[in-house]
């Protein structure tokens, strides 16, 4: 057996930038400089395997990689049974039934014995078979947003993530296929023969995305008005009260939702707080 994990990542784009973040923020350290290679971490026995995003999940079907980060639709795309071990937060979007604005159809039901471009030939065919519409699926790789305008199909299934692409092309969602997001998968003889190094990398990875919408809060206040500072102050557990050398004066220290801190700062000054600090959390097991 190897003794290094693999994990396979996209090598193009959209999800490399975010992918090789969570990487650089879990700690380990490796050079990026040519994606077509593997690169060796420097600090951890793991090598990470730069492929394409489509090719993922045959890497890590074919047990080539233990592991590998992925679009859910492209799983889904692929029918493979692969354990997926966590979401991960980010590449999020739904695979969208869409028709042109000014086309009569209203619902999904509308488009049976039409045709339907995609470049989700799979997902789309089993999403309408299951629904019992019966429709013309056509398979294409790429520009599915113009197919309707082209005359090639009167719908199309494609990933939305704001719909601005798809109303810049003068199409309307009229449907939700599926909704996605980056996953991390496993081989399955890897999740049962290596068990303990892969809850190792998911837990380091969990710890990450766990910590990116977190704070950690530190102010100073006096004793009294302990009760209406803890008020406000939901955080993950209770939050750690430290007496200070000056008579009457105590530390808290919090963990609060990042998206609060705009709200919380004010506050927690009105109610007595002083030297308040917002510091980043690295990592974040609860
Ligand atoms: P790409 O390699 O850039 O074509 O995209 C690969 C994956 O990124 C897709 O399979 C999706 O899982 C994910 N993704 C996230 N948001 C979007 C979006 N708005 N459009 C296309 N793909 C997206």
């Amino acid at each position: 057996m190897r003794d290094r994990i693999r994990l396979a990542v996209p090598n193009k784009g959209r999800l490399v930038e975010p992918t090789l973040g969570l990487l650089h923020d879990a700690g380990l350290v490796f050079e990026e400089s040519d994606r077509n290679l593997v690169a060796r971490v420097q600090n951890y026995a793991l090598d990470i395997l730069f492929v394409r995003t489509n090719d993922v999940i045959e890497f890590v079907g074919d047990g080539v990689a233990d592991l590998g980060i992925t679009g859910e639709d492209l799983l889904s795309e692929a029918g493979a049974e692969l354990p997926v071990v966590r979401r991960l937060g980010y590449g999020r979007c739904r695979l969208a039934a869409a028709v042109s604005s000014d086309a009569p159809y209203q619902a999904v039901e509308d488009l049976a014995g039409l045709r339907v471009a995609t470049s989700h030939p799979e997902t789309s065919r089993r999403y309408f078979a299951e629904r019992r519409i019966p429709v013309d699926v056509i398979a294409i790789s790429g520009a599915v947003e113009v197919a309707p305008r082209l005359g090639l199909a009167e719908a199309i299934v494609d990933l939305v993530s704001t719909g601005s692409t798809l109303a810049m092309n003068g199409l309307r969602p009229i449907g939700d296929v599926l909704a996605s997001e980056a996953i991390l998968v496993a081989n399955p003889a890897a999740v049962r023969d290596r068990a303990a190094a892969l809850t190792e990398i998911d837990t380091m990875l969990a710890a990450v995305i766990a910590a990116r919408d977190k704070k950690y809060l530190m102010m100073n206040a006096p004793q009294a008005r302990l009760a209406e500072l803890q008020g406000l102050l939901p955080g993950l557990e209770s939050p750690s009260v430290i007496p200070l050398a000056h008579a009457g004066m105590i530390a808290i220290h919090s963990v609060v939702d990042a998206d609060a801190v705009w709200g919380l700062l004010p506050r927690l000054k009105a109610a007595g707080a002083s030297g308040i600090l917002v510091l980043p959390i690295e990592k974040l097991v609860s």
